[in-house]
Parts: structure tokens; C-alpha cells; sequence
């Protein structure tokens, strides 16, 4: 019988073998990957002895052609009853009242984890020499820094009142033909991040924590990001995690927490991949972080992501690509980016043999040369297929 994922008192997520599990289809190429996403995570869960009742709600441009609202309040409701689910790509509405419908989401189920595992699958083509070596876990924050949406337009009455109180109140003498945005890092926002990340690295067995910040030139944002960081280390993990600078770099059999500037973190990642684990950072950062570190496995048409807030249990894992318009409709594009998302789900779920069945199925597709246009124009001698029928080769070799 279908019933609701429920999480207890103490914060355990109780996921029955069949659980109600809302999707949205997404917009432009959704049509194409989210079909072939579920013909794999049912195949997966199927082994299992699982069967998901997939729940459809609606949101981006099929909502607005069905209600008129870009976002229904009813999808809302549904993602808060349900507790997990899972989503295809959001056309961004023109004048719709939203600044992106992703945003939107994260926002009001106040998921302030953007968790984004990036690691290399065999087969996958890759720019770099040794993308094997590539194997970390970001935990971007996902609720406030420029990202909050506090911004005003050069030249408008706002921006002209606010340039002023700048000026008269702490001699701020800014242009006065500058746009004005606002970056807001909280102490509680980057704890409860920082400790998110702390508690993913000591469950999963993780090396390490890297705190990835500006300080030096932000101090009282991303400088104040990495004091809070290490205050949650000392408070709250002193008996499983320490700072660097408190042990030397010598962890013993504690997780190691240490911090890195930004700008020289873009350019280890790619040198000196295997120095780097899990990363807790801002949101600006965390999102370049993330689409660079993709680039290095294979792109965006194959990288995962899950927005989660972990005190209230809710989660929506989702294709971190956009909707791909010109291809939209062509059962052409890579759904692995969905089907990886699912994976990441199963695994937050618990229903690790059937994640692990995904990856091994997908790695098996990829290294028999089996793969979608983006990965073939990179490949020699691979056998280009479509959207569906990479499905169908992965659900064959589940
Ligand atoms: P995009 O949809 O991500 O597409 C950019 C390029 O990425 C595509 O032209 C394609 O590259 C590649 N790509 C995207 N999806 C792929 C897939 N599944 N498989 C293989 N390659 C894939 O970015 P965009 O064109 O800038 O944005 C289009 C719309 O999506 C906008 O409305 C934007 O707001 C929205 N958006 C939504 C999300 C989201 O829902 N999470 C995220 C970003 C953007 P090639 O041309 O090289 O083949």
C-alpha cells in the first residue's frame, strides 16, 4: 500500500517499501528525461522489492498552461506533506513574479543544503588527464549571500535612496551610477550548513571538510562563514572532528576540518583533485564550484544535485542543467543527470543496493560505448542512442 515517507522526533526519515514520491516532469527536454529517469529508478526499486507511487505535481510552464500559476500553491502543500521528491529542469518565467522557480522552491521548503556530488564514472569523457581523481561532495548554502535577491537597478529610486543613506550614514561614496546588491551571511545560516556538512563527512566515512570562503577580502560575510565553521567543529564535534590549526593538520582518527580561499580552491580542485573531499561553502561560490567541478566528469548533462533541509526532512533532488530548449521534444539529450539525482535520493532514502545497482548499470552502459550525443561527440567509436534507449540499455543491465 502506498503511504508517506515520515521522519521521527529524533530526525530518522521512515520510508515505507512504497512510498508516495511527488515529481515534476520539468519543462523543454523534461518531457524526454524525466520519462527515462523513472523507467530506471522503477527497474532499480523493482529489484528491491520497492515500488514508488509517483505522485505528479505541477510547476514551470505546464502548471501555467493547466492553472495559470507558475507555481501552485497545491505543489507547495505536496512537496511539505510528502517530504522527498524529485524534479526535471524550470523554464525561468519572463514577468512571472519569479526570480526562477528554482529559487522559489529552495526558498519557501527553506532547503538550504544544494548537495552536489561530483565524481567520475568509467567511460565518462573528460578534459582532464586523471578524472578518477575527482571525488568530493559540495554543500553549497542555499538560502541567502548575493543570491538572496536584494538588489536594486542602477538608477532607480531605490538605488539613488539607498547610495544616500550609505553616504550620509557611514560615508559610504559609492557611484552614484551603481547597481546595489546586498550580501547577507548569517551566523545561523552557515552553522547549520557547516554542521550539515560535518555530519554527511563522519556518516560517510569522508576524509575531510574543506571550508571554502574569501575571508580575506569579505571579512565579515565569508571571513565570518569560516569563523562559524570552525566554532561548530570546537562546540559541537570536538570529540570527531578538529581544525587544522587545532591539530596541525595531524586529525588522528578525527574527521580534519580545514579552510581554503576561493579563487586558489578553482585552481586545486583541478590540479590537486584528490586534496579536496567534502567542501561547505556560500552560495555564489558553491555554484561555480559546482559546474566547474562537473566539467572535469563529464558535464552538466551528468551531474546530480539535491536541495535538502535536514531538520524538517524535506528534500527535492533535481537535474542541475537547465531546460535545454533546442533539443526539448527530440528524446536526444543525457538523462543521466536525473537518473543520477534518483540516486542520490535512493541513498538518502536508504535504499542503497538499489543506487549502487543505477551506478553500476550507467558505468556498464557508458563503458560499452552506449551514450547519448554529448558524451559521443567526445567519444571515438561510440554508439550514439537516443534519450529513451540510454534509459532502456541502463534498466537492461540493472
Ligand atoms: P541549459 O538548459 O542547461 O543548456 C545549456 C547547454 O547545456 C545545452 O545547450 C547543452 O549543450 C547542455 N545540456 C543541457 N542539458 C543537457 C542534457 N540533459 N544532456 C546533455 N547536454 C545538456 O542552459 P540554458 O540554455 O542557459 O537555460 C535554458 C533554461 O533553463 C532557462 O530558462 C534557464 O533559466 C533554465 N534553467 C533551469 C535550471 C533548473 O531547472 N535547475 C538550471 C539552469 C537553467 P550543447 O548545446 O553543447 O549540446
Amino acid at each position: 500500500m502506498a503511504e508517506k515517507i515520515t521522519m521521527t522526533s529524533d530526525g530518522v526519515l521512515h520510508v515505507p517499501d512504497e512510498p508516495i514520491i511527488p515529481f515534476i516532469e520539468g519543462d523543454g527536454t523534461g518531457v524526454d528525461i524525466w520519462p527515462a529517469a523513472k523507467l530506471v529508478l522503477d527497474a532499480a526499486a523493482r529489484k528491491h522489492g520497492k515500488n514508488i507511487a509517483w505522485k505528479e505535481v505541477l510547476a514551470g510552464e505546464k502548471a501555467f498552461n493547466e492553472t495559470g500559476n507558475w507555481l501552485p500553491e497545491e505543489t507547495i502543500s505536496d512537496f511539505r506533506e510528502y517530504l522527498i521528491g524529485i524534479k526535471g529542469p524550470l523554464t525561468t518565467p519572463i514577468g512571472g513574479g519569479f526570480r526562477s522557480l528554482n529559487v522559489a522552491l529552495r526558498q519557501i521548503l527553506d532547503l538550504y543544503v544544494c548537495l552536489r556530488p561530483v565524481r567520475w564514472f568509467q567511460g565518462v569523457p573528460s578534459p582532464v588527464l586523471h578524472p578518477g581523481k575527482v571525488d568530493m561532495v559540495i554543500f553549497r548554502e542555499n538560502t541567502e549571500d548575493v543570491y538572496a535577491g536584494y538588489e536594486f537597478e542602477e538608477g532607480s529610486a531605490s538605488a539613488k535612496k539607498l547610495l544616500e543613506f550609505l553616504r550620509d550614514e557611514f560615508g559610504w561614496n559609492i557611484r552614484s551610477d551603481s547597481g546595489i546588491g546586498v550580501k547577507p551571511i548569517s551566523e545561523s545560516g552557515s552553522k547549520r550548513l557547516v554542521r550539515a556538512a560535518i555530519e554527511y563527512a563522519l556518516k560517510n566515512d569522508r576524509r575531510g571538510v574543506t571550508l571554502v570562503h574569501k575571508g580575506n577580502i569579505m571579512k565579515y560575510t565569508e571571513g565570518a562563514f569560516m569563523n562559524w565553521g570552525y566554532e561548530v567543529v570546537r562546540d559541537e564535534f570536538a570529540d570527531r572532528a578538529v581544525a587544522w590549526d587545532d591539530c596541525g593538520g595531524k586529525p588522528g582518527d578525527r574527521l580534519l576540518v580545514k579552510d581554503a580561499i576561493a579563487d586558489i580552491t578553482l585552481q586545486q580542485v583541478l590540479t590537486r583533485p584528490d586534496e579536496f573531499d567534502v567542501i561547505a561553502t556560500m552560495n555564489l561560490n558553491g555554484d561555480y564550484l559546482s559546474d566547474a567541478l562537473a566539467a572535469q566528469v563529464g558535464g552538466i548533462g551528468i551531474a546530480p544535485g539535491g536541495n535538502i533541509n535536514y531538520v524538517t526532512g524535506h528534500g527535492i533532488f533535481e537535474a542541475t542543467h537547465g531546460t535545454a530548449p533546442k533539443y526539448a521534444g527530440q528524446d536526444k539529450v543525457n538523462p543521466g543527470s536525473v537518473i543520477l539525482s534518483g540516486v542520490m535520493m535512493f541513498e538518502h532514502l536508504g535504499w542503497h543496493s538499489a543506487a549502487e545497482d543505477i551506478v553500476r548499470a550507467l558505468e556498464k552502459t557508458i563503458v560499452d560505448k552506449i551514450v547519448t550525443y554529448d558524451f559521443a561527440r567526445l567519444m571515438s567509436d561510440a554508439t550514439e542512442v537516443k534519450c529513451s534507449e540510454f534509459a532502456a540499455a541502463i534498466v537492461d543491465r540493472i
